[in-house]
């Protein structure tokens, strides 16, 4: 199996027992671990694939921690960086009474930020077949620079390079830094995953149509996905386009359905790149990547709630019956 290297933030987010209340109000918090890129080389090792994360943790008891649950995971921890002085990112959440999400980051700044181009492990990043990033890591130095380096010797080794930008705008100085960097390397990338949230905040307008989302494609591009929840996703290439439906189920909580869903279409076109090509076979991959992110809504949490291939193949079954 061919490897995927996914590259930028782990971290643990604290999210409140009770819901609607303030931060100041919430009587307790559970440690969720999370950050975007490592939940998806953990839902590809999940189901099965190879896969490896990049990126600095503190050298504190949360680092650790997230460094074992890696490990336990099946992910390759060789493309890990411990800082001895800064700490492991934190996040505390706010869940609202309509069932949005509020990030407060401690972070400043946290390891993740400080991990240099010098650290990076190039020979792993040079074995990868895919090579996975966000935007988080491209917000301040001398991350963003060991972000840019990585991503170009794992392109310059031959790996596909996959983006989700997973925006948090409050980590931005401003919106329109935000879509700038977002943007700024956006033609590198040959498979994209957006939401429709993204979707209308990267090109400014408030329409989720076809001539909205090709304004997007770029000539290096092969796939652009956009995710609609509970309203499946869409698909562009250079042939064809075409929307895949989203399964029924009942949703708890959408932590980590987009990062599931990118682990799962990952693990499948790593082996096979031509997948993106051939409608057919497309389509059945973002219908199991459809299943993926369906069932991480099943329960709480992003990592925790990461399916296995059998539980995947179970709903897609289930749900042709
Ligand atoms: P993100 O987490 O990046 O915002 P989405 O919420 O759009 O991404 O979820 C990614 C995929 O997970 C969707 O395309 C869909 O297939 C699945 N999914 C998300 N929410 C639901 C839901 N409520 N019911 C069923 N499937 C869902």
């Amino acid at each position: 199996k061919g490897l995927v290297v996914s590259f930028g933030e782990m971290l643990i987010d604290f999210v409140p027992t009770v819901s609607g209340v303030s931060l100041a109000e919430a009587p307790g918090f559970l440690k969720a671990p999370g950050g975007a890129p490592a939940n998806v080389a953990i839902a590809v090792a999940r189901l099965g694939g190879k896969a490896a994360f990049v990126g600095k943790l503190g050298d504190d008891e949360f680092g650790l921690m997230l460094a074992g649950i890696l490990k336990k995971n099946g992910v390759s921890g060789d493309g890990l960086t411990f800082d001895q002085g800064a700490r492991t990112a934190l996040a505390f959440v706010t869940l609202k009474a309509d069932g949005e999400r509020e990030f407060m980051f401690y972070r400043n700044p946290s390891a993740d930020m400080l991990l240099t181009p010098d650290e990076l492990n190039l020979d792993l990043i040079r074995s990868a077949k895919v090579f996975h990033y966000g935007s988080i890591s491209l917000i301040v130095e001398p991350c963003r620079s060991a972000h840019l380096k990585a991503m170009e010797e794992a392109k310059k080794a031959g790996a596909l390079l996959s983006y989700d930008p997973n925006l948090r705008l409050p980590l931005w100085p401003s919106a329109k830094e935000a879509r700038e960097q977002i943007l700024s390397i956006w033609d590198k990338a040959e498979v994209i995953k957006i939401s429709d949230n993204e979707l209308e905040f990267l090109t400014e307008s408030n329409t989720v149509d076809d001539a909205t989302a090709m304004s997007l494609w770029h000539s290096n591009l092969k796939l652009l996905l956009v995710t609609l929840g509970d309203h499946g996703c869409r698909y562009y290439t250079k042939n064809f386009k075409g929307s895949v439906e989203a399964f029924k189920v009942n949703a708890v909580d959408t932590t980590g359905a987009g990062d599931s869903f990118v682990g799962a279409l990952l693990g499948k076109i790593v082996d096979d790149h031509s997948i993106i090509e051939d409608e057919p076979r497309l389509k059945e991959a973002l219908k199991f990547a459809n299943a993926c992110g369906a069932i991480t809504t099943t329960k709480k949490g992003a990592i925790p709630a990461l399916p296995t291939e059998a539980e995947a193949f179970e709903l897609i079954k289930k749900a042709s019956q």
